[in-house]
């Protein structure tokens, strides 16, 4: 950490500085320049709210030259964490994983029928819910919806995703998935990312839709403090001023935070978007990007769906994306799981 002393900040005060962080256990190196003094501060500073010290007599700055986070930065696990599924299906390997189905599981025909699409175009993983944005929604079927899907998931060889939304969902959700989603709204709900530390099964997380980098990786670091090392980054757009799209696809996200972590890193461009026709052109970003995997919400009749129908693609784009997906991953040296 650095600390930058203000060009009249008074030798007292300087003084004053150094001696709260030795206090703080800190050793200290000391730079006098000639308009500013600028102290080096060595040893584990992860947990300093350095806001404290910027409030101290007579400092300007204060940077952190080291990470606030242990666990997922990407020096913990320098060769990148690959995530194994069932059936051979690993996530942040040589190949991208897509994982595909409806927003929401509405009935058996239709996910059975879904998972017959996805599997059908290459689709590797399931994806089904869930809970809403407004409490007025369809809400979904709940541990039913759960065992059609998986019942659908086994007869065409796929694995299940869904997502958790609460501390007491983790258990009876846990014969049925391979992963559990962590939606954007519950991305800070730090109880439950510390229960999902203590199980033996993947978490994706999703990026809340205001959160930095820094702050989607300090939420991952509560699973892994718990000893699951098994978690999936996953952008799915954040909020700008931006009202066109549902949100705004951080494309960028994708290599920052294969730089910053080691974990799997998710494309989702169903939400990232909210509009059916900018899924195909967001998804083919994101694997030029870099993604390990895509998540993508198909339905079998989009204009029947009992959420976010607009934003689902119709069995026959979604073959298509698959298609050129497939062709465009070599370009980057990557092939589609
Ligand atoms: C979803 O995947 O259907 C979902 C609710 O996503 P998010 O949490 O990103 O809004
Ligand atoms: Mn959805």
């Amino acid at each position: 950490m650095i600390v930058a002393m203000g060009e009249n900040a008074s030798e007292a005060q300087i003084e004053k500085v150094i001696e709260k962080l030795t206090e703080m256990g800190f050793t200290v190196h000391r730079s006098t320049g000639a308009v500013q003094t600028v102290l080096g501060v060595i040893g584990a500073t992860q947990g300093v709210d350095t806001r404290e010290l910027e409030m101290l007599a007579g400092v300007s700055q204060v940077h952190r030259i080291t990470s606030p986070y242990k666990l997922a930065g990407r020096g913990f696990r320098p060769e990148g964490t690959v995530v194994k599924l069932r059936g051979g299906v690993e996530i942040g390997g040589g190949s991208v994983v897509v994982m595909a189905g409806p927003c929401s599981i509405e009935n058996r025909e239709q996910i059975f029928t879904s998972a017959e699409q996805v599997a059908k175009a290459g689709a590797r993983v399931l994806r089904g819910g869930k809970p809403r944005s407004s409490p007025y929604a369809f809400q979904g079927l709940g541990v039913e919806g759960l065992k059609m899907m998986r019942e659908a998931a086994d007869k065409h060889g796929l694995c299940v995703i869904s997502e958790v939304m609460e501390i007491s969902q983790i258990e009876p959700m846990l014969p049925y998935i391979d992963i559990f989603q962590v939606g954007a709204r519950n991305m800070q709900n730090f109880n439950l990312l510390r229960e999902l530390g203590k199980v033996d099964k993947p978490v994706l997380l999703k990026r809340g839709i205001a959160a930095t980098y820094e702050e989607l990786l300090l939420a991952s670091e509560y699973v892994l403090s718990g000893g699951n090392y098994d978690v999936i980054l996953c952008e799915r757009g954040i909020r700008t001023f931006e009202t066109y799209t549902r949100n705004t696809m951080d494309i960028a996200a994708i290599p920052i935070l294969h730089k910053l972590s080691h974990m799997p890193v998710t494309a989702d461009p169903s939400h990232g978007t909210g509009r059916r026709d900018k899924v195909t052109p967001m998804a083919f970003a994101s694997v030029a990007a870099g993604a390990d995997a895509l998540l993508i919400e198909v339905h079998p009749n989009p204009d029947k769906a009992m959420s976010d129908g607009a934003q689902s693609l119709r069995p026959e784009q979604f073959s298509e994306l698959m298609t050129q997906v497939r062709a465009l991953a070599p370009v980057i040296g990557r092939t589609i799981a």
